[in-house]
């Protein structure tokens, strides 16, 4: 089944063919036409998917029918679709979407984020755009300036919820919502779901059609998932091999820390890998060149952190590394779905040291899988350092369940007040 059936129009099909989508993805057909039919709609779909053309192309498809509609005159558009994303590397990503779905069109795009000057940002909403792509924090500033006017808005984007939660935007939304009609309709996008987003939904949605293209919490099927166990301290000394060895060239690294990040990446230069960092302490512009380099093929290996890589959309990249496991399970699930995007193949690699042991045993847990654990030979784990990490390990398990029992907890959950991130279905 092509697009042509979906019942997009001309415009919206041309720039698809241009692209060179022959056929669209899952996620986008089961939205498209629901989107087109004006209902609200709840989807699962997880990085990699098509999940932004899925609500981009309707999107425009409506914008360009009503802009045609009602033109005449009309020199500064009102904002029409509001699209909030939680970083500014997943916004740039969306608003290039729009301006690619969107070539064939009149319809005016804008991007909105902070960490840069607000003042271009202010001239180019005064300017008018039908379409908007922001972060919850950069949109209210620019809505307390009086330079966005949210009076006139019909669709409102939610993408990657589930982050947005996480990362604490959820009184932003709830600002942001005072400044939108009721009467709109809402998309909320996914890539996991927990009791949290359900709980938003209700605020946000009307009889949602819920879309689901892959099992909740899947990791995506394309991507060879690997666990190596090996000694933190030998991690690095690994992931140079496995690289020089393999001759992998565009190799995406995770830490859990900006720090880490920096340090692993000088390490790694040592080793003759050229190699960078990108997370939060850099500025945007030092963020966007390193990315640049990236894609360019100009460095060889990308550490970051879990919020600085969230969006990044490298086509082809066919590796990521754990180089430290997540402390958050669902960050597993958004790590490797930087690679095996829109049904190209990838390996992500888990460097598992003995105390990530029940890291990995919670992202298990959420996948609803085993991931098997393998030595690299040479890489080999001390095992007497296992035996006193693990001995460690079931006395803090046995500290905490004690804990649990004597405050009627059960859920064993670390997470506090997200409890419900343990459901695996
Ligand atoms: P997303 O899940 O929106 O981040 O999209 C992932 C990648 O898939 C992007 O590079 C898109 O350009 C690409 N893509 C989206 N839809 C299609 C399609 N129907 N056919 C081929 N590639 C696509």
């Amino acid at each position: 089944m092509g697009f042509s059936s979906l019942g997009l129009n001309q415009y919206v099909l041309n720039a698809v063919s241009e692209l060179g989508y022959s056929e669209p993805t899952p996620i986008q057909r089961q939205a498209i036409p629901v989107i087109l039919a004006n209902q609200d709609v709840m989807a699962g779909a997880q990085t990699g998917t098509g999940k932004t053309a899925a609500f981009a192309l309707p999107i425009l498809h409506q914008l360009t029918e009503c802009s045609a509609a009602q033109s005449q005159g009309q020199t500064k558009p009102a904002i029409r679709a509001l699209i909030l994303t939680p970083t500014r590397e997943l916004a740039q990503q969306v608003y290039n979407s729009f301006v690619g779905y969107g070539q064939h069109s009149s319809v005016r795009v804008a991007l909105a984020y902070g960490g840069v000057s607000i003042n271009n940002q202010i001239k180019a909403m005064r300017q008018g755009a039908d379409i908007v792509v922001a972060t919850p924090g950069r949109l209210l500033d620019l809505i307390y300036k009086k330079a966005v006017e949210l009076g006139q808005l019909k669709t409102l984007v939610f993408d990657e919820a589930d982050r947005m939660l996480d990362m604490g935007f959820i009184d932003e939304i709830n600002r942001i919502l005072k400044f939108v009609p009721t009467d709109r309709q809402t998309l909320l996008f996914s890539a996991t779901f927990d009791q949290a987003i359900f709980a938003l939904s209700k605020t946000l949605l009307h009889s949602p059609q819920l879309i689901e293209v892959d099992a909740r919490n899947t990791a995506a099927s394309q991507v060879e998932q690997m666990v190596y166990e090996v000694d933190a301290d030998r991690k690095r000394e690994l992931i140079s091999h496995l690289i020089g060895a393999r001759n992998w060239h565009q190799v995406l690294i995770f830490t859990r820390t900006r720090h880490g990040a920096d340090l692993l990446a000088s390490e790694m230069c040592k080793d003759g890998i050229k190699t960078q960092s990108i997370h939060g302490d850099k500025s945007q512009g030092a963020r966007e060149r390193v990315l640049e380099e990236f894609i360019q093929g100009k460095i060889r290996a990308l550490v970051a952190t879990d919020v600085a890589a969230r969006g990044l959309d490298i086509s082809q990249l066919q590796y990521v590394i754990n180089y430290e496991l997540p402390h958050i399970a669902e960050d597993y699930i958004h790590r490797i779905g930087r690679t095996g995007r829109a049904g190209s193949e990838g390996l992500a690699i888990s460097l598992l040291s003995p105390d990530e042991k029940w890291m990995l045993e919670e992202i298990e847990v959420l996948l609803n899988t085993r991931l098997p654990q393998q030595w690299l030979p040479g890489y080999e784990p001390d095992l007497t350092k296992v035996v006193e990490v693990s001995r460690k390990n079931s006395r803090a398990a046995q500290k905490r369940r004690a804990k649990q029992r004597a405050f009627g907890d059960d859920t064993g959950s670390r997470r506090g007040k997200g409890s419900g991130k343990r459901k695996t279905k």
